[in-house]
């Protein structure tokens, strides 16, 4: 399987790559050469298949022979082992034609842990295949950093750089990724937001100097590994509740735009996925630029579901790439305007295209504060507030008619991640699993810095210096 580049200037590359690389060397994001197909009466086969054996089958289809599927097995079978659902990713009826489905079983209690608990192994295997190191970059607004954390602490061929806004993350999101005391961690809090965070990670791979000397490496939903990851969800959810080639839609708290393109992944894989229900809370620029077609960042509002809290979602420009019919020239120019300009106008055909494949809504505090209630009182279980805005979203675009038929909410964290905003809604504080019972006992190891790449470089830099213990 080759990949391209979104911008049509870098070389094809092959899985190993684009794992190892991230972004693409002309600055784009590293796309499938084409979409691999499931055959006739695969799907229905998946039915009742353990999670590993069907990740193993699917993402067989976009590691060619980095990875053959045997070698994705085991992988699998190792990641998803330390998950506390034997389902790993359960599906909870919730109405007549409604399913949650649950991601947050993980090390970590956020979806991240499904693609992040894969790719620690894929670095691990190839790097140890090619007696290399790297450091890994992430930007986080909550769950990609402690994801990452958990994944990559064991593998000694790398070091984990996090960087997060601070204060702009809940109390347990931060102490989950500053309470791991390993010597390959790095956590540096950022005065900004998240966007500041990804600019930043930006910057610091654009200086080649620096990226070479450090080996710097991402695993931001822009790695397309962490997507061939999230598509496979969607597969074990559909063989669950669907005949065939019954449609099933799925709504989904995004942010990034990566679990929703994931989604759009396993509809190109001939998955029947009818629509793909595109759930914002108040920062709601993906809303806007798919129903009015601009795509304007403004300020980011802090909200209850942070990891949500977004405004230039990395992710768009693939699906951006897809409804320009591919031309990366075209998204190139497009690409640059906007970064001179900061805003770019969707034309009514590339919107209606995208509207065949895509519904939008956007959640304001209120109504997930009332979503988080109203399911409680309903079903007598706790939802987060991330899962919460999916949910409202699901039930107004049915009402609108944007969606019929069999609908799953996608659940993306764990209700204990966010307890303040549970609370506040239910009256009831949910406890945090056993494995983290003493988590506000463990002693936290921080940096600060401004939001500035320099500053960030030369905390990097130090942390780099003290390992090799020059
Ligand atoms: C990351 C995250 C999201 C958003 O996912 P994207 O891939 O960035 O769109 C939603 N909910 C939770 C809990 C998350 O951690």
């Amino acid at each position: 399987m080759d990949y391209l580049s979104t911008r049509a200037n870098a070389p094809a590359a092959d899985f190993e790559n684009v794992l190892l690389a991230g972004l693409a060397p002309d600055g784009g994001l590293y796309m499938p050469a084409r979409w691999p197909q499931f055959a006739p009466g695969e799907i229905a086969a998946f039915r009742g298949k353990a999670y590993s054996e069907v990740a193993a089958a699917v993402m067989a289809r976009f590691t060619g022979a980095v990875f053959s599927e045997a070698d994705l097995r085991a992988l699998a079978a190792d990641a998803y082992g330390g998950f506390d659902h034997r389902d790993v990713a359960p599906i909870v009826q919730v109405g007549e034609e409604d399913w949650i489905l649950e991601l947050f079983h993980g090390p970590t209690l956020a979806f991240k842990d499904f693609a992040m608990q894969v790719l620690g192994r894929m670095f691990g295997a190839v790097l140890g295949r090619r007696g290399e190191r790297l450091t890994i970059i992430a930007a986080t607004s909550g769950d990609t950093g402690a994801a990452a954390i958990y994944a990559l602490t064991a593998c000694d061929r790398v070091d984990i750089v996090v960087l997060h806004p601070e204060g702009r993350v809940s109390d347990v999101q931060r102490r989950m990724m500053t309470t791991v005391d390993a010597p390959n961690v790095c956590n540096i809090a950022v005065k900004g937001a998240f966007d500041d965070c990804q600019a930043i990670v930006k910057d610091l791979f654009a200086d080649r100097a620096f990226a070479e000397t450090a080996r710097l490496s991402g695993v931001n939903s822009i790695n397309w590994a962490r997507l061939a990851a999230q598509t496979v969800y969607y597969v074990t959810a559909h063989a669950a509740l669907a005949e065939e080639n019954e449609t099933v839609s799925f709504v989904v708290p995004t942010g990034n735009f990566g679990d929703v393109f994931a989604g759009y992944a396993a509809k190109r894989m001939g998955l029947p996925i009818k629509r793909l229900g595109v759930a914002t809370n108040a920062n709601d620029i993906l809303h806007r630029a798919l129903t009015a077609g601009d795509y304007v960042p403004a300020a980011v509002a802090p909200t209850r579901s942070p990891s949500m809290d977004i405004q230039v979602a990395s992710n768009f420009e693939r699906l951006l790439f897809e409804a320009l019919d591919r031309d990366g020239a075209a998204l190139r120019a497009m690409m640059e305007a906007f970064k001179n300009t900061r805003a770019m106008h969707l034309d009514d055909n590339i919107r209606a295209r995208m509207a065949t494949d895509f519904a939008s809504f956007a959640v304001s505090e209120a109504e997930t504060l009332a979503e988080i209630k109203r399911h409680h009182a309903e079903t007598g279980a706790l939802i987060d507030p991330h899962t919460a805005v999916g949910r409202r979203a699901a039930r107004a675009l049915r009402e609108t008619g944007a969606l019929a038929g069999k609908v799953v909410a996608l659940s993306t964290a764990h209700p204990a991640k966010f307890p303040d905003a549970v609370e506040q809604a239910t009256g009831v504080r949910p406890d945090l699993p056993p494995a983290f019972a003493d988590l506000f006992d463990r002693p936290e190891t921080v940096l600060t810095a401004p939001a500035d790449a320099k500053a960030v470089k030369t905390l990097i830099l130090k942390h780099l210096e003290h390992r090799s213990g020059r």
